[in-house]
């Protein structure tokens, strides 16, 4: 099985002012693709059967080291970018339904209080990593970071959003000003990606 880099759900331009047509580009034929052709690598050099890129993730334990750094690292990043891209949306499309507030007001006090909290865990985050809105396995919302380019699937977290905050998802805008890219992404967030993924995830 080989991956390929999926286009984007939307123009390198169409997320401006927010997030600005260059970097939107260069992470997504550069950094992106960079994923997608190692782990290709990986999978051919180490002859892995692969069904899905989430059926290789949930069972890291199948895959022999040092492989296995290899697909945690590229599979990871491969996977963790297509689930970014899909959880953007231009600023048009950017509101959360009834249904979706509803969720995150039983778990927070309002849907402000769940963003400053997802922000808060965005920018404390040392280092390389993501931010993630998840379901755990008890079936409740919860906001977690993963480092460099663990995947939330291989915790056994069902994933419903998140904000890459590697330095090259923002630096060449934002600079060193991680704040202003996490306050820039609540413009952009695709709150019906993150519906669909909760309803599917509550069902399974
Ligand atoms: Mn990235």
């Amino acid at each position: 099985m080989t991956f390929k880099l999926p286009t984007l759900p939307f123009a390198y331009d169409a997320l401006e002012p927010w997030y600005d047509e260059a970097t939107v580009k260069i992470h997504h034929t550069k950094h992106h693709q960079a994923y997608t052709d190692n782990l290709n690598k990986a999978i051919a050099d180490g002859n892995i059967e692969v069904s899905s890129i989430e059926d290789l993730l949930q069972n890291l334990d199948k895959v022999a080291m040092p492989l296995r750094t290899r697909v945690i690292n590229h599979g990871g990043g491969f996977y963790n970018h297509n689930f970014f891209w899909e959880s953007l949306a231009p600023v048009e499309k950017s509101t959360p339904s009834a249904f979706l507030k509803e969720s995150i007001e039983k778990k927070w006090a309002s849907f402000d209080a769940f963003k400053e909290e997802f922000s808060a865990k965005a920018l404390a985050h040392f280092g390389s990593g993501w931010a993630w809105l998840v379901l755990n396995k008890n079936k409740e919302l919860e906001i977690i970071d993963t480092h460099d380019q663990v995947c939330p699937l291989s915790l056994g977290y069902e994933p419903l959003l998140t904000l890459d905050v590697w330095e090259h998802a923002y630096y060449l805008k934002f600079e060193n000003r991680r704040a202003e890219w996490i306050a820039a992404f609540w413009n952009i967030v695709n709150y019906g990606a993150i519906e669909d993924r909760l309803k599917k995830a509550l069902t399974k």
